[in-house]
């Protein structure tokens, strides 16, 4: 089957090595994520580790390889472990009818059959360590992963679809597409006060202009984006 989505992953590929620990945050806008790797010096090979936040096609869509005609489906990192959370791989498997459309029915098995899962209960994987905690989110999606890595310029938390834009960081704002709209208020909440505490990065996946952005407080109190970033190739 062709690829559902034609914005491609846009999920955050992490490649640590034993003998030199690095990983790559990289992301624009429109992008696709394995043109941004190789920008950066990166092939599918070199990938270790790949976080998906869920299975919903438009974040997990990017890693099955580019379709070709009369072959069967094929992963686009093939020595990756693929790092997710155990009810987000739960609900992939037994959608509800509200959201069978969004996932890609081949996935699970193919990620099944590399032996390379890892199902994540916790604030850490296996495959990660340190590298990465984790925050989940359910309503979205159950089961969204959330990653926190620390950057060069500081913390950064992939926010996947639980603030996917810059517009989203105003509290009220949610998608059509969450499943539970007040306990993903309750949520962005927790988040955005995290995040300007800490003065992390916010990482977008469906904003057209922005990368990533800090969060601040106006003087109303409401919560602002502040500091886009336009592209990040940080590694
Ligand atoms: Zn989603």
């Amino acid at each position: 089957m062709p690829p559902r989505s034609s914005a491609d992953l846009v999920e955050p590929a992490v490649s640590p090595r034993a003998d030199a620990p690095q990983h790559a945050i990289v992301r624009r806008p429109g992008g696709r994520s394995r043109g941004e790797l190789a920008a950066l010096g990166v092939t599918p090979d070199d990938v270790d580790v790949v976080v998906l936040s869920h299975l919903h096609f438009d974040h997990a869509g990017g890693l099955l390889a580019a379709y070709a005609a009369g072959q069967p489906p094929q992963l686009a990192f093939p020595r990756a472990t693929v790092v997710v959370g155990r009810t987000a791989w739960d609900r992939a498997q037994h959608p509800h009818p509200r959201d069978r459309a969004s996932f890609i029915p081949e996935l699970p098995a193919l990620l099944q059959a590399t032996g390379r899962l890892e199902l994540v209960d916790g604030e850490r994987s296996a495959a990660l360590g340190d590298l990465a905690t984790f925050t989940t989110s359910d309503g979205h999606t159950p089961g969204l992963l959330l990653a926190r890595i620390e950057g060069p310029a500081g913390p950064v938390t992939f926010l996947g679809d639980l603030i996917p834009g810059a517009p989203w960081v105003h509290l009220p704002i949610t998608m059509g597409y969450d499943r539970f709209p007040e306990l993903v208020i309750d949520e962005k909440r927790a988040m955005l006060e995290r995040l300007v505490a800490e003065d992390g990065w916010a990482m977008f996946t469906h904003d057209h202009r922005w990368a990533a952005a800090k969060v601040r407080r106006d003087d109303k109190g409401r919560y602002v984006a502040t500091d886009e970033l336009a592209t990040i190739a940080w590694r």
